[in-house]
């Protein structure tokens, strides 16, 4: 069950805020701004950003970092894998935005107790908007309980600000946008084909016609291979082709 804005306490308010400012740290770091934080018996265990540019690892997500460092630190301490996770089923994690398919898995299989969240993550949301990672069917019947609780729209509107600056000052990050692919589709899938039916059609009136007279009546059938027309064409092709290598084939 999702839970949905309306008595945010104080305390949620406040961890929010805390999420919000690592979010604003990652907008500074040119980072798709997302922070979280972990919190165990209202202290405040793990801070976490997004840090996937930074580190060149798509999976760096806000959620992963404050996870991970938990988990670091508790192997290290000594903790068995049990303990480990009956510190996480006290935990509550607070994001600024829904937590991702990947990272809403991650904390049901870590056994967090539950996750605030502020704006929705409409493409890639695993607590409700795309898939409901949160609730599970334990004992085979069609009962679905929650894993953990999700709770969204906790100062949302700060979390969506944090996003629009980011676009609006472009992400540095983001794939360069594709050439127009409606119009060389045709040459993604067909180019050996057409580069073949090329070959054919300048090749042809070379050794039927003769129309070239200067290189095919002057000189010995096995030289057109250097006949100067020919070479200029086949010249011509190859650039071609190199032109429909860089379309991105
Ligand atoms: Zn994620």
């Amino acid at each position: 069950m999702i839970s949905v804005e309306g008595d945010n306490s104080l305390a949620t308010l406040a961890f929010m805020e805390l999420a919000i400012e690592q979010a604003k740290l990652a907008l500074k770091s040119l980072e798709v701004p997302v922070g979280c934080v972990i919190v165990e018996d209202e202290n405040v265990i793990a801070l976490g950003r997004n840090r996937t540019n930074e580190t060149r690892n798509a999976t760096r997500h806000a959620e992963m970092e404050a996870t991970g460092y938990l988990l670091e630190r508790w192997q290290k301490g000594g903790l068995s894998k049990k303990e480990i996770g009956m510190r996480f089923s006290k935990c509550h994690l607070y994001v600024t935005c829904e937590p991702c398919i990947m990272c809403a898995a991650a904390i049901s299989i870590l056994g967090i107790k539950a996750v605030y969240y502020g704006c929705a993550n409409d493409k890639f949301g695993g607590c409700g908007s795309i898939l409901s990672l949160h609730s599970r069917n334990t004992d085979g019947s069609s009962e679905m309980k929650d894993c953990f609780t999700c709770k969204r729209g906790v100062m949302a509107s700060e979390a969506v600000s944090l996003f629009r600056s980011f676009y609006e000052q472009g992400n540095p990050s983001a794939p360069k946008p594709h050439r127009p692919v409606q119009a060389c589709a045709i040459y993604s899938n067909w180019w050996p084909v057409l580069a073949a039916l090329m070959f054919v059609m300048v090749s042809m009136p070379c050794l039927f016609f003769g129309s070239w007279s200067h290189c095919i009546l002057n000189q010995p059938q096995r030289n057109l291979l250097f006949c100067p027309t020919l070479c200029y064409l086949k010249f011509v092709f190859a650039y071609y082709l190199v032109y429909l290598y860089n379309l991105k084939i």
